[in-house]
């Protein structure tokens, strides 16, 4: 249940009503508005209290995400870049950061073809510990310097929440991969940290579950969430994943969030990039985060579905063509 409070009251005597109910709550600013979420509904139906503008009480199990309360859309604000208005956003970069070179050439191709954000894993979840494991730290300072120079603000995947300290100081907006979609503690800090996250839909998750993991962020008074689709597992093996464009567009007729796709990963293979990402774009995504090496075949991970930065150029114009179509620029 949520209570909108009228600004600025005093609702001393709500959360006494609250508590002697034995109801759990939480006070939250978020979005410019006051609120008390309090559960589970059934102990709180009958609280009512002057200092309250509006209860609410929405139907979906996610409350704070959902649009029953909150029908105009949530933009996301990373550096000046917005994410969820008319402007289709595009992150770009390697799948992990691999050394100077490469992400400084990467950095520098995909601002001229026009991204806004930079990408680049520095802690990678790699099925294999054999596998690169990123950078670490290293490839973080890397990033923040690429972002220097190009003005591209970083996105950019934390893995454990003992590394927060390091992700506050390099990168500008939090990634939690499809692996950690449902790592709850993971979630809480992320929330707790303040910052803008990318949340990627786990491979194995519905579209209430994906959803349900944003609602743990914004618990935290967090609200600067993107939720990503970034493919499903099912029995169709052409792709790597199954880009689940209608449980995207789902999502977003039941959130106020703004919807990212990411086509790299479900794509698997290069030649399949372009047309999932327009197909998102059409669909109605906010944004698209997408893998561009200078030299994909040599790449530590993910070589074979990276575009080379001349591919990226010619999606980002395919991009902006579509765009325009929609009534929307890119
Ligand atoms: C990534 O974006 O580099 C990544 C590992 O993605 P996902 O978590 O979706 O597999
Ligand atoms: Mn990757």
């Amino acid at each position: 249940m949520l209570f909108i409070l009228k600004k600025g009251a005093d609702w001393s005597t709500l959360k006494e009503k609250i508590s002697s109910s034995g109801a759990s709550y939480r006070y939250l600013n978020l979005y410019g508005k006051e609120l008390v979420v309090a559960w589970p509904d059934s102990l709180v139906e009958t609280v009512v209290d002057p200092s309250v503008e509006m209860k609410v009480k929405p139907k979906r199990p996610f409350q704070l995400a959902s649009n029953e309360w909150k029908s105009d859309p949530t933009i996301v604000d990373v550096k000046g870049v917005k994410i969820g208005d008319r402007k289709v956003v595009v992150a770009a970069g390697p799948c992990a950061v691999e050394d100077e070179e490469q992400l400084m050439t990467t950095a520098k191709e995909v601002k001229r073809a026009g991204a806004s954000l930079l990408r680049g894993g520095a802690f990678k979840p790699r099925t294999s510990p054999y596998s690169f494991q990123g950078l670490g730290v290293k490839g973080l300072e890397l990033l923040r310097r690429a972002s220097d120079e190009t003005g591209l603000p970083v996105v950019t995947e934390i893995m454990d929440q003992r590394h927060m300290e390091y992700f506050k100081k390099y990168a500008d907006m939090l990634q939690i991969g499809a692996r950690n979609a449902q790592n709850f503690d993971l979630l809480k800090e992320a929330g707790r940290s303040g910052m803008p996250v990318l949340l990627k839909r786990g491979m194995g998750n519905t579209v209430e579950e994906w959803i349900l993991t944003a609602e743990y962020i914004l618990l935290e008074n967090n609200g600067s969430v993107v939720l990503c689709e970034r493919g499903i597992r099912t029995f169709e093996k052409s792709t790597r994943f199954t880009i689940d464009i209608g449980g995207m567009v789902s999502a977003k007729l039941q959130t106020h969030l703004p919807i990212c796709a990411d086509p790299s990963h479900p794509a698997g293979k290069r030649e399949l990039v372009h047309s999932l990402a327009l197909a998102a774009v059409a669909a109605g995504a906010d944004m698209l985060i997408v893998e561009v090496h200078p030299r994909p075949e040599k790449a530590l991970s993910d070589s074979e579905q990276q575009l080379t930065p001349e591919q990226f150029s010619l999606l980002m114009q395919r991009i902006k063509a579509l765009a325009e179509a929609l009534g929307r620029t890119a």
